[in-house]
């Protein structure tokens, strides 16, 4: 029986962790500091033995050289991009990581936008997608194109709907104010955000979301679905008859927007 859990790290970060209890074994995903994985390991006795890295900034991969100094022998997987230096195997599109302990097995899907060699991980019913989505929103676009980020997101929503997304960062209320803008009369928005604040309210993560909430409520999964006149106008997107473009406007008007 694998657990689930979101270690609270740096400012806003998550570090995901899967364990299997009984057999003392663990997994993270972007250990943004290694300190907390370090505590969750030892209140547990569990031992690492392997690191899935998303992307090369540092929130996600900074407590990776402590955690190889401590545990050698665990794989640290991560794209083909030299800016993540402690890697031991290089993944891409279609590629499965085959974890013996805690069993588990996940492809690897290429999800451009953020940055040029963000991954994500999926299996087991969950999604770690670093910062391509967000619960109600999705990454800026550091390093990619409207379109790369949009091809992105359509890959992450043709999942499962059950699927468990497991993002990165407790972005959700923020990602709440600018998403009730675009669509302050959605019932799965209105939900989503009643429920996110009794989380927060008692300290707890908004996360793992669930993609079938997500394609309901997150406006940057309703690019097809919002009309048109809901989308900010931006004056350097322009027409919006693209859904390209409405991505693309809605994208800087979230950059834009101060709550
Ligand atoms: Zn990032
Ligand atoms: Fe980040």
């Amino acid at each position: 029986m694998l657990s689930l859990r979101p270690l609270p790290a740096l400012r806003d970060n998550y570090i995901w962790m899967l364990a299997d209890t009984p057999a003392g074994t663990a997994i993270v995903v972007d250990p943004g500091e290694a300190g907390p994985v370090l505590d969750a390991l030892a209140a547990d006795r569990l031992t690492l033995s392997a690191i899935l890295l998303t992307h090369h900034h540092s929130d996600h991969i900074g407590g990776t050289p402590e955690l190889a100094g401590r545990f050698p022998s665990a794989p640290i997987y991560a794209p083909h991009d030299a800016r993540i230096r402690d890697a031991t195997q290089r993944v891409g599109d279609g590629d499965v990581v085959e974890i013996d302990t805690p069993p588990a097995r996940f492809e690897v899907l290429e999800v451009h936008g953020h940055t040029r060699s963000h991954i994500a991980y999926y299996g087991e019913g969950l999604l770690f997608c670093g910062d391509t989505l967000f619960s109600l929103g999705c990454g800026r676009l550091f390093e990619g194109t409207p379109a790369e980020m949009l091809a992105s997101l359509d890959r992450i929503a043709a999942l499962p709907g059950t699927t468990r997304i497991c993002c990165a960062h407790e972005y959700t209320l923020a990602n709440a104010a600018f998403a009730l803008t675009v669509e302050p009369d959605n019932p799965a928005l209105k939900a989503r955000t009643d429920a996110a604040r009794a989380l927060r309210a008692r300290n707890a993560a908004t996360l793992p979301a669930v993609l079938d909430e997500e394609r309901a409520a997150n406006p940057f999964l309703r690019v097809d679905a919002l009309a048109e006149d809901r989308i900010p106008w931006q004056d350097d997107v322009g027409a919006l008859h693209r859904r390209v473009d409405r991505f693309a406007a809605l994208r800087l008007a979230k950059d834009r927007f101060r709550a």
